[in-house]
């Protein structure tokens, strides 16, 4: 028995990285898998990789006519559509007074207006196959600020905020909506970043099937009475600053 078993969930950004972990995962808990993403040889690749239970569709979310047929791939292929995983994002960088207009254009497409319109496209269905969930990938850069991030900062600020709103508008449908907060995972997003990890609590960087295991949590209905909810999955980043050397802790 799969805790996913009679689900069918569409992930967009779904052929690499947090995405295609959740992709992966969600198939392996007994759920058809539709993997969205701009990257076409990539998702198709994944897709074939992981057999008959997963498709691939080109979707753009900044396209609603994309959104569309993606949910109506999800509908036509397994019967209907049950999980929505939010995941497709970019990052950008630049102090905010030296940070154009053209990239802030861009990311608040993508990662906010991105997810409102998978949030839009996917609600009649997912209302016809509930209990459904939508599951919003935010950062912790939903929750705190970092220097030279302001448009990543802002538009992951709002998506947790309109999984707030979504939640309260759903909940009567059968659709609970929550959002994930990840630290520092490695990713091709991250490819080539440095990042200090001493003051961590958890001393690492985290990797995408922690994430996907999280997500599985949010899609199943074990999280029956879980809406409206940020889940901060981290390594304790947010919780506070350890000392970069044991040796260095208070206790010593
Ligand atoms: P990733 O490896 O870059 O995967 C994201 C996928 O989304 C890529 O295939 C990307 O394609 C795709 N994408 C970009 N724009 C798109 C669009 N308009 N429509 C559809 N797909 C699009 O990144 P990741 O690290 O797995 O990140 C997944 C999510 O987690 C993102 O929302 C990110 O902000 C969030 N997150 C990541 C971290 C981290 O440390 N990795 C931490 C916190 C939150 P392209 O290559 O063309 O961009």
């Amino acid at each position: 028995m799969g805790r996913l078993d009679g689900k069918v969930a569409l992930i967009s950004g779904g052929a690499r990285g947090i995405g295609g972990a959740m992709a992966t995962r969600m198939l392996q808990e007994g759920a058809k898998v539709v993997v969205g993403d701009v990257l076409d040889d990539d998702g198709a690749a994944l897709a074939a990789q992981l057999g008959d239970g997963a498709r691939y569709v080109h979707l753009d979310v900044t396209k609603p006519a994309d959104w569309e047929q993606a949910v109506g791939e999800a509908v036509d292929a397994f019967g209907g559509l049950s999980i929505l995983v939010n995941n497709a994002g970019i990052v950008n960088f630049g102090r905010i007074d030296d940070y154009p207009h053209e990239q802030w254009a861009r990311i608040i497409e993508v990662n906010l207006t991105g997810v409102f319109n998978g949030i839009k496209a996917a609600v009649p269905a997912l209302a016809r196959s509930s209990p459904a969930a939508i599951i919003n990938v935010s950062s912790i850069a939903g929750l705190r600020g970092y220097e030279q991030l302001a448009g990543y900062t802002a538009s992951k600020f709002g998506v947790r905020g309109l999984t707030k709103s979504a939640a309260l508008d759903l909940g009567g449908l059968g659709i609970r909506v929550n959002s994930v907060h990840p630290g520092v995972i490695q990713t091709p997003m991250t490819e080539g970043m440095t990042f200090d990890t001493g003051h961590v609590p958890l001393h690492r960087v985290g990797q995408p099937t922690e994430v996907a295991d999280l997500a599985v949590y949010l899609a199943a209905d074990e999280s029956s009475f879980v809406t409206g909810a940020e889940f901060v999955i981290d390594g304790g980043e947010t919780a506070g600053s350890v000392a970069a050397n044991p040796a260095d802790a208070p206790e010593n």
